[in-house]
């Protein structure tokens, strides 16, 4: 069994962590606890803007926000990236020392900080394939209720309308 996205890139899931052998997706109850998580915040995620294009723009200016493409980092401090600024993540990651915060909470505040004070990745840097996704098959979780509401919350949805 491999590695598959759901709704956003970034986050990768084992097959087995998330269905069952049949093939379908395993009741949420089900999963690993590490799994039940990234699940239940992805579905907070999947309407968030661009954490890049909210530092351009600010809390007045959402709407001029690109929607969720990509997410990094750990649930609760990840980074929320469109398709146009995920690059300058994996720049910073990879050749920024990012990858210093590997799997902990600062790294959202320090990439946050690099971006803010104007870094980018070089032009044309590792363009993104495009993966096949449709964030929008993805039902979303209202408001911005703790972590123990949205699992509530996701456990009463259907899983089978997630986008895989
Ligand atoms: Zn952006």
């Amino acid at each position: 069994m491999g590695k598959v996205n759901i709704a956003l890139r970034g986050w990768r899931f084992d097959e087995s962590a998330v269905f069952t052998d049949d093939g379908d997706i395993k009741p949420i109850d089900e999963m690993e606890p590490t799994t039940r998580e990234r699940i239940v915040r992805l579905r907070q995620l999947i309407d968030s803007p661009c954490h890049a294009c909210w530092l351009i723009h600010g809390d007045s200016e959402l709407d001029a926000c690109n929607d969720a493409a990509a997410v990094y980092g750990e649930p609760l401090s990840e980074v929320v990236l469109c398709e146009e600024h995920e690059p300058d993540f994996r720049y910073w990651f990879r050749e920024q020392g990012g990858a210093d915060h590997r799997g902990e909470p600062a790294l959202q505040d320090a990439f946050h900080e690099w971006f803010a004070d104007g870094g980018r990745a070089p032009e044309e840097y590792e363009p993104v394939e495009h993966v096949d996704t449709d964030p929008t098959a993805v039902p979303s979780v209202s408001g911005t209720g703790s972590a123990a509401d949205a699992e509530q919350e996701a456990q009463s949805v259907d899983l089978d309308s997630l986008d895989i």
